[in-house]
C-alpha cells in the first residue's frame, strides 16, 4: 500500500478533528519512515511496516491523532535511536511523553525478571499518568504476536507466555474484549500446542451444528420481534475465543456437554429497554435453562462489561445462548477504555478524577503499592496474584460492589472496604450466615463484617488473607500491637 493510503487510514476514523490532527500524523508518518528506512523486521518486511500497523490498529479503536502520531514513532526512540528531547521538539511534550511511557527500559541493562519487573514498574507510572500508554503498548503487542512465526523458537514461547499472563489480563481489566480474545488467541498455539489442537477440532466439530440452530433462532426472533415493533440493529453470531473456551471446558471436567455458549446469538438493540422487551419475547416462547439468566446491565461485570445472556431449549434437543445489549454497551465490551476516548468524554487520565477516573480506579492502587514491595519477584507475583488473576465481585450489605481476586477471604474484603474495618473484625456474615475465616467468596455473596473495638488482629490472620494489600495491612497492625 502507498503513503497515501496509509495516511487516509490513518485519519479517516478520528472524531471532531481539528485542523492540525492529519498534519502531526503525516508529519509522524514521514518521520518514523525515515528514521526506520534501512530496518528490517524479522519477517524480511520493512521495520516501518509495523510501525504503521500499531498506527492503524490505534486509528481502528477510534483513538485521537496524538495517540496514532505516538503510534508511529513509538519505536524510534528505543529502536531507532532518537532522543526523546528531539521527539518532544518535532511533535510536543504529550506526544513525547506518550512514546517515553510506551519505551521499555534499556536493552540491556536487565535480565529476565528483573528487567520485566522493572519495565512494567515503568509502563504503569505512565500509565497512572496517561491510559493511552497502555492502549498504544497493547497495540504494540498484538501486532507482535501477530507476526511471532518469524521469531527465535525459544523466545516465541517466552514471549507467548508473556501475553497470556500479563497482557491479556491488563486488557481484560480494561475492559477490551476483542483485544484480549486476539492476544489470547494469538499466544494460545505456542504456549499449550497440544491443547491448541484439541480445542480447535472440538470448536470447528460443534460450531457448526450450533450456528445452524441460532440461524434458526434468529429469524424466528425476527418475526416476534417484528409483532412487537422492537427493532434489532444489528444481529449476529459470535462464535468463542479459543482460549476462553480451553479455560471453560477446564471449569467443567472437560466436558463439551456442559458449554452452551460455543456459538451464541448476538442481539443489538437501540435501548437498555428494548434489551429487557427482547429478553421477556425470547423467554415467552422458548424455555430458558434455569439458572443461565444472568442480568449484567444491572450488575455489570468488574471490567464495565453489560449484556443480557440466557440459555434457551431450542426444541430440536439443542441449547444455544443468546446476548443481548446496545450498541453503546457492545463498543463498551468490544473497546473497554478505548470506547471512552471516542466519546469524548474528555477523560483520558487515570487520575482519579471522573467517570473512567474512577473505574480505573485499580490504577492508582497498583502504582501506590507498587512502590512499597521489595523485589522484582514479589512484585511480579503479587501483580498477578492481586490484579490479574480471576475476579469475583461481592456487595457490601449496602449493594457497593468490591471486586476481589479469585479465592479471596472475608478478610481480603474487610481490608478491601477500609483497613479499620479489617482491624477491628469480630465475625463476619455471608448472605447473613455466621462463616469462619477461611470461607471462600463467590460471585454475588453479600458480606458484612461485624466489628468490635476490641478486636485486635492475631498472627493467625495471615494465613486467613490472600491479597498482599490485607496482608500488609494485618502486619502493619501486629507490629503495633508488640510496641
Ligand atoms: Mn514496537
Amino acid at each position: 500500500m502507498n503513503t497515501n493510503n496509509h495516511l487516509k487510514n490513518l485519519t479517516s476514523s478520528l472524531k471532531n478533528p481539528q485542523a492540525d490532527d492529519a498534519e502531526i500524523i503525516s508529519r509522524a508518518y514521514e518521520f518514523a519512515e525515515a528514521i526506520h528506512k534501512d530496518q528490517k523486521r524479522l519477517s524480511g518486511e520493512p521495520y516501518f511496516s509495523h510501525c504503521v500497523a500499531v498506527a492503524e490498529l490505534l486509528a481502528s479503536l477510534n483513538m485521537d491523532a496524538k495517540t496514532i502520531a505516538a503510534g508511529l514513532l513509538h519505536d524510534t526512540h528505543e529502536d531507532g535511536g532518537v532522543t526523546l528531547a528531539e521527539i518532544e521538539k518535532q511533535f510536543g511534550k504529550e506526544v513525547a511523553f506518550l512514546v517515553d511511557g510506551v519505551t521499555k527500559l534499556g536493552k540491556y541493562k536487565y535480565r529476565g525478571v528483573v528487567r520485566h519487573a522493572e519495565s512494567l514498574r515503568k509502563l504503569f507510572l505512565a500509565v497512572s499518568k496517561d491510559m493511552r500508554v497502555l492502549v498504544i503498548r497493547l497495540a504494540d503487542r498484538l501486532h507482535n504476536m501477530k507476526t511471532l512465526s518469524h521469531v527465535r523458537d525459544d523466545k516465541q514461547r517466552r514471549i507467548a507466555l508473556e501475553t497470556l499472563e500479563i497482557y491479556a489480563p491488563i486488557a481484560n481489566r480494561l475492559g477490551m474484549g476483542r483485544i484480549k480474545g486476539d492476544l489470547e488467541d494469538l499466544a494460545f498455539p505456542y504456549v499449550f500446542p497440544k491443547e491448541y489442537a484439541w480445542v480447535s477440532a472440538l470448536r470447528k466439530e460443534r460450531s457448526k451444528n450450533a450456528t445452524k440452530r441460532l440461524e434458526k433462532i434468529h429469524r424466528d426472533l425476527q418475526t416476534l420481534l417484528h409483532g412487537e415493533s422492537v427493532e434489532i440493529i444489528t444481529a449476529d453470531y459470535r462464535i468463542k475465543h479459543l482460549y476462553s473456551l480451553y479455560r471453560k471446558l477446564l471449569r467443567y471436567d472437560k466436558d463439551i456437554e456442559k458449554i452452551y455458549d460455543i456459538a451464541a446469538l448476538r442481539v443489538i438493540v437501540p435501548t437498555e429497554t428494548d434489551c429487557y422487551r427482547v429478553l421477556g419475547v425470547i423467554h415467552g416462547m422458548w424455555q430458558p435453562l434455569p439458572g443461565r439468566i444472568k442480568d449484567y446491565i444491572a450488575t455489570p461485570k468488574p471490567n464495565g462489561y453489560q449484556s443480557l445472556h440466557t440459555s434457551i431449549f431450542t426444541g430440536d434437543g439443542g441449547i444455544v445462548e443468546i446476548q443481548i445489549r446496545t450498541n453503546k454497551m457492545h463498543e463498551e465490551a468490544e473497546y473497554g477504555v478505548a470506547a471512552h476516548f471516542s466519546y469524548k468524554e474528555g477523560l483520558r487520565h487515570s487520575n482519579g478524577e471522573g467517570a473512567l477516573g474512577k473505574k480505573f480506579h485499580w490504577i492508582q492502587e497498583l502504582v501506590k503499592w507498587q512502590k512499597q514491595v521489595s523485589g522484582p519477584n514479589e512484585f511480579l507475583s503479587n501483580l498477578q496474584m492481586d490484579f490479574f488473576k480471576d475476579r469475583v465481585f461481592v456487595f457490601t450489605p449496602k449493594g457497593d460492589v468490591i471486586d476481589l481476586p479469585e479465592e479471596s477471604l472475608p478478610l481480603d474484603f474487610a481490608y478491601a472496604v477500609h483497613s479499620g474495618i479489617g482491624d477491628r473484625l469480630a465475625g463476619v456474615k455471608v448472605n447473613n450466615k455466621l462463616v469462619s475465616l477461611d470461607t471462600k467468596l463467590k460471585n454475588g455473596d453479600i458480606v458484612e463484617i461485624v466489628t468490635k473495638k476490641t478486636s485486635a488482629p492475631s498472627a493467625k490472620w495471615l494465613s486467613y488473607a490472600k491479597t498482599a494489600i490485607a496482608k500488609k495491612h494485618i502486619k502493619a497492625a501486629l507490629a503495633k500491637i508488640k510496641k
